[in-house]
């Protein structure tokens, strides 16, 4: 995959994050049903979509930074020993920072 493919790869997986993360807001921001025992499931869910809203955050965090690191060319290359990252690395967590042998 080129940089320009990963960069591509990347930024739809942005929009996905971004348009769930929009559905989730709408979601929590619906109000409460009117009945006490809906209420509680309500609340319930409310608190499964905010743990989840979380983790899609701190993912869309890291691709921005991903995206930084492509912009300013430093992408795919380890922060910890400057060795490249895989591609196959890549291709499971594009926003890796450090290649397999520093993660292990
Ligand atoms: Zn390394």
């Amino acid at each position: 995959m080129t940089l320009e493919e990963r960069k591509k790869q990347i930024e739809d997986r942005v929009a996905e994050l971004t348009a769930n993360l929009q559905k989730i807001e709408d979601d929590l921001d619906q109000p409460l049903p009117a009945h006490l025992e809906d209420q509680a499931i309500d609340l319930e869910d409310d608190e499964v979509l905010e743990r989840l809203g979380r983790t899609q955050q701190q993912e869309l965090r890291l691709l921005n930074d991903a995206l930084r690191r492509i912009a300013d060319g430093t992408y795919g290359v380890c922060a910890k020993c400057g060795d490249d990252i895989s591609q196959a690395r890549l291709d499971a967590v594009p926003y890796a920072m450090i290649c397999r042998d520093c993660a292990a």
